[in-house]
Parts: structure tokens; sequence; C-alpha cells
């Protein structure tokens, strides 16, 4: 990360930039102390407090703080990306400006079957070298090829916003984007997922490092709570109740609070009636 300019660079010609925000892990705080009350003062009370709301789902004060990014990305992975309805974008204009000659092109180590078990998915299997160098060499030769064309037709005064229909969703686009954490979280959730394509993931890691040192308490919980956290349906807890003895469990080495282990009791209650 070039940490002067906040910009990290994504895939081979694009990046996340940030720009600007609006609060931090004290905004969130200072938010929560509207209906907690003026309870919690030391930083590490702060840090308890939004552990707590992220645990507990209490989402609006997270809400508080705002990101603004600029991103360049091919338009497949924004087709994706626009799909997260809770944030205000404003994008390159291929009506108003000439698209770039910028394409996105993979790394061969990227190129890979189908994955036999995820429909929408890379296998990670050994895949033919030459089949991936076929398919790069024919990629690129169709982005130039299209490109030219696209480059003619504007030359002959064809309009830009009709001329720009055959480029392929490899061509590079901008945007601002501008989030609020709750959402971005969420964002987060769903896109550094290992189900999410590999393409957006990159971008998705590349935010997190930008808002890491912004709200490295908020980043910490929704790390804890939620990326490394799992949930179990009714019958993986079944499934797991052999395993795991719930009448002989010993806390003493944890490191919960002491709140922790009070709600980490209720979950065991909970769990227990399923199992039952
Ligand atoms: C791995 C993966 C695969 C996917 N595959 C497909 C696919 O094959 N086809 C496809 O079409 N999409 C696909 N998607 C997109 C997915 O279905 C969602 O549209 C996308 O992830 C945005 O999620 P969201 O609606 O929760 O987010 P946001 O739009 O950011 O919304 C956040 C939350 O706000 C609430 N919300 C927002 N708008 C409304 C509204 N109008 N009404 C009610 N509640 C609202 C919802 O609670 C929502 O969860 C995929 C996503 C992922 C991560």
């Amino acid at each position: 990360m070039n940490n002067k300019e906040n910009i990290i660079n994504c895939l081979d010609k694009g990046f996340v930039r940030l720009i600007d925000h609006m609060g931090d892990d004290a905004a969130i705080v200072q938010a929560a102390r509207v209906s907690y009350g003026d309870g919690t003062k030391s930083v590490n009370e702060d840090k308890g407090l939004i552990r707590y709301l992220m645990r507990n789902k209490h989402t609006s004060p997270f809400e508080m703080v705002e990101f603004k990014f600029h991103v360049k990305l091919p338009i497949f992975i924004a087709r994706q990306w626009i799909r997260h309805r809770t944030a205000n974008v404003n994008e390159y204009s291929g009506r108003y400006s000439e698209m770039k000659d910028e394409f996105y092109v993979p790394n061969i180590e990227n190129i890979k079957a189908q994955s036999k078990n995820n429909k929408q998915g890379r296998s990670n299997e050994e895949f033919s070298e030459d089949l991936a160098q076929n398919f790069l060499k024919s990629l690129e030769g169709n982005q130039s090829f299209l490109y030219n064309e696209y480059r003619n037709y504007l030359d002959q005064n064809v309009a830009r916003e009709i001329a720009r229909i055959n480029l392929p969703l490899s061509n590079y686009t901008e945007w601002y984007w501008k989030i609020d954490l709750h959402n971005l979280f969420h964002f987060l959730r769903l896109r550094l997922d290992k189900h999410a394509q590999f393409e957006i993931r990159v971008y998705a890691e590349a935010i997190c490092e930008l808002i890491k040192p912004i709200v490295p308490f908020a980043y910490q919980a929704f790390e804890d709570y939620e990326i490394n956290s799992v949930n179990l349906s009714a019958e993986e807890i079944r499934t797991l109740k052999n395993i795991i003895d719930l009448n002989n469990l010993d806390y003493s080495n944890s490191k919960l609070s002491k709140r922790e282990l009070e709600e980490l009791e209720i979950k065991i209650d909970k769990i227990k009636k399923i199992i039952e």
C-alpha cells in the first residue's frame, strides 16, 4: 500500500483508493452511548462496547462511520459489486467519455478448470498450461480487436454510447463508492468469502487493509465475530453432539470476558435444548 495516497493496486490494472472517511471507532462508541448512557470511558471499555455491539448485532452505531473509495475495476466485477444496494455510486460514463484501452488479463495461474462441486467457481486442480496460454492469447486478441473496432467507429463519428456496446466485460471502469461501516462489513462478509469470485475478493481484501487503521477495534470485532465465527444448523449441532461433552466444560483457560462467558452459557443451554 502507498500510505501517502491510501491506494492499493488490485488485479493487473485496477486499484482501490480511500478518498475520505467520516468517523472512526470513537464515533461508534459515541453513538452507542446515546442508547447505553455515559457508562464507558476508558479505551478498554470502548473496545469492549464495540465488541458487545458487534456480537449482539446492534448494528446502527456502525452506520455512523462512512468511507468513500475510488475504485478501478473490470466491468464483470463491477456487475457483482453494484448488487450491494446500500452504497452511493458515481461511475465513469461511457456515453460522455471514451472507454479506455484497458482490459483485465488474468495471471496464467488464475485460469483454471470449472469446479465440479461448486457450479459458480474455479477448481483448484492442475490445469493444462497450453490451454491456459491459448485462452490468454485469444482473450488478448479479442480485446485488442474489439477496442480497435470501437475506436474505428468513434473516428467515423458513431456516438460513444452506441459504439461501446460490443466492448467486453473485461474492460476497466471506475467509480466513486461511498458506504457506511455496517453495510461495508456486510459487503466484506460476502465478498471475502471463498465462494466469492477471486477477482472481487482481491478488492475486498484491499478495502480491509485500508479501513483497519481507521477502525481497528471494529475491524477486529468483525474478524472475531463474523469472519472467524460459524453458524451451525440444528442438524450440524446434533452431528457434533458426540464430540463435545457439554456437561464437562472447562473454562479455566478461556480468554473470554466474564460477560462473554455468561453469553456462552446461554448458547450452551440453547444447544442442549436442540440435542435433547
Ligand atoms: C458468492 C455469491 C454468489 C452470488 N450469485 C448470484 C447469482 O448467481 N445471481 C444473482 O442475481 N446474484 C448473485 N449474488 C448477489 C446476491 O444475491 C446479492 O444480491 C448481493 O450479494 C448483495 O447482497 P445484499 O442484497 O444482502 O446487499 P445490499 O444490497 O447491500 O443490501 C444489504 C441488506 O439491506 C437489505 N436490503 C437492501 N435493499 C433491500 C430491499 N430492496 N428490500 C429489502 N431489503 C433490502 C437486505 O437486508 C440486505 O441484505 C451472489 C452473491 C455472492 C456473494
